[in-house]
């Protein structure tokens, strides 16, 4: 190996295809800045790779070999969110693909073998440092002011003891003899050059004395078979570059090119954690984002078109993107913006039908409908529809369905406040009075005729000597349980007639009793 390192930076192979993969670890939730990396490799593949008539291949590759931070269930739910998002992938652990397996901790042979390799080249070393030798050299680094490291004490053991060691069954682990001088340079396709000096570079561990590798070792060995041509991952690991770099040259392979995605940070700066809201795509997903807002404002953090643009589609996306419009400085992720995006779909780009299929799971949660009610042939999914139809200008998200939409679904209110029947300026009795004229109304109209149903109501409030506010507040709150709705007539025409006149008698009774028991005049 030269000391003088150089990596490979083509944007794009010349002939054959782009291979890109998402390596996630599955140690929790799908976090929004690793779906944003998926997502950038799924683009460059799918849409910037097929623009330059370049195949584009995308793999979806478990790097489980942590086992100590390995979470069950976690593959899984990475794959929904993943799919939930709106990706797809050509191989992967569960769609299979010429390199199977996909998953790391079932190719451990392979890393095995590898490091064996390194070692047989002069390349890796075997270590038998027991912890407390390597807390007792941390500490004396630090007291030295020295960065912290390994004092590669294990790389000059002669072979004898080696030999002895690994007789005598002594555990150990594997590690990457650095080369000592020189330097060693990383090309970043959006942050172009960095050098490091190879005197400040660690002796990596490579293989665990568990006999897992380590994710240097894995990931390397890995991109390389299965011929990744574009690594793009997060900045956490710009400093462990150099050492991949090394890595490659070491085993004589020539490296794919790198990209490291810009860092997402907190509103106010910092690192985006739990505290500042949800950052799994699971909550994201809980808490009614559409996914096609969620990725439309995320390929915004770190990535622009023309600065200015901000509504892209999934198509828009594909036509449209292009990793030379990554940029290398952080994106900051505002919940309230992403909010704004996920109302912007909801109010102007879903169909009302779209609307009506998402609400469905939600309202089925709070058992307002049926959870197959998104079919279009249940009988419950045209009143679903009509709900949709009216609440999609105020939704801001999914979950908001079983609260705007509940009055419109169920078959009874929860029981008055009597108060809130009164209108202001009004007396209880005078209110009970507009209510059991309005019932008789309602004998007289047809719903459907939504002018002609306020027409009348209009003549009514004058015969009542009330003003009209004040009787369609009262008509408001008898049909609907609440001060706030969508237009009074539109919503009174979803309720349908048989449940106005059941909610308006039902509000009456509940101001009869209260007359009984005289409450308050509304002020
Ligand atoms: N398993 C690594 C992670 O989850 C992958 C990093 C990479 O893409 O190389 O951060």
């Amino acid at each position: 190996m030269t000391d003088q390192q150089t990596a490979t930076s083509a944007t794009t192979e010349p002939s054959g295809g782009v291979r890109v993969r998402f390596a996630p670890s599955p140690t929790g939730a799908l976090h929004v800045g690793g779906v944003r990396t998926a997502l950038f490799d799924w683009l460059f593949a799918r849409g910037e790779a097929k623009r330059q008539g370049l195949d584009g291949a995308f793999v979806l590759r478990i790097e489980d070999t942590d086992r100590n931070r390995y979470v069950p269930g976690a593959v899984e739910s990475l794959v929904a969110s993943l799919r939930w998002f709106g990706l797809d992938w050509d191989e992967g652990p569960d769609v299979g693909g010429p390199f199977a397996p996909y998953t790391q901790s079932e190719r451990t042979d392979r890393y095995r073998a590898h490091a064996e390799s390194l070692i047989a080249g002069g390349h890796a070393y075997r270590c038998f440092c027991p912890p407390d030798r390597l807390e007792r050299v941390r500490a004396e680094r630090q007291a030295a002011g020295l960065p912290p490291g390994y004092d590669r004490h294990c790389r000059a053991l002669p072979a004898e003891d080696v030999a002895a060691n690994l007789a005598a069954g002594m555990p150990h682990v594997v590690r990457f003899a650095t080369p000592r001088q020189g330097e060693t340079i990383v090309h970043d396709l959006i942050r172009g050059e960095i050098t490091y000096q190879n005197a400040t570079l660690e002796d990596l561990v490579l293989l665990k004395s568990d006999g897992y590798p380590t994710y240097h070792l894995a990931n390397v060995v890995d991109d390389h078979l299965m011929a990744i041509t574009h690594i793009f991952r997060g900045p956490e690991w710009i400093p462990t570059a150099p050492v991949h770099v090394l890595l490659y040259q070491a085993f004589g392979w020539s490296m794919p090119a790198l990209l490291h995605v810009p860092l997402i940070l907190a509103p106010g700066g910092g690192k985006l954690s739990k505290r500042h809201g949800a950052t799994g795509l699971e909550e994201f997903q809980a808490q009614g984002y559409l996914p096609e807002a969620l990725m439309n404002y995320l390929v915004l953090l770190g990535w622009s078109y023309d600065g200015t643009t901000e509504i892209f589609s999934r198509a828009d996306l594909l036509e449209k993107f292009s990793i030379r419009r990554i940029s290398a400085s952080p994106g900051t992720f505002d919940h309230d913006k992403l909010r704004w995006f996920n109302q912007h779909y909801i109010n102007h780009i879903l169909s009302v039908d779209d609307l009506a299929a998402r609400v469905v799971p939600f309202l089925a949660d709070t058992g307002l409908v049926d959870a197959a009610a998104a079919a279009p042939s249940h009988p419950q999914h045209a009143q679903v529809r009509e709900a949709a139809a009216l609440l999609k200008d105020r939704l801001e998200t999914l979950a908001q369905a079983p609260d705007l939409m509940g009055f419109l679904l169920a078959d009874a209110l929860a029981p008055y406040d009597p108060l809130t029947l009164v209108p202001k300026k009004t007396e209880p009795a005078a209110a009970l009075r507009a209510l059991e004229a309005t019932l008789a109304a309602l004998d007289e109209v047809d719903l459907a005729d939504e002018a002609a149903t306020e027409a009348r109501l209009r003549g009514l409030a004058e015969e009542l000597g009330l003003k009209t506010g004040q009787l369609f507040m009262a008509i408001r709150v008898a049909v609907t349980g609440r001060t706030q709705s969508p237009p009074l007539f539109a919503t009174m025409h979803v309720v349908g007639a048989d449940r106005c006149r059941a909610r308006v008698a039902a509000a009456a009774d509940a101001l009869r009793r209260s007359v009984a028991t005289p409450v308050p005049a509304g002020d």
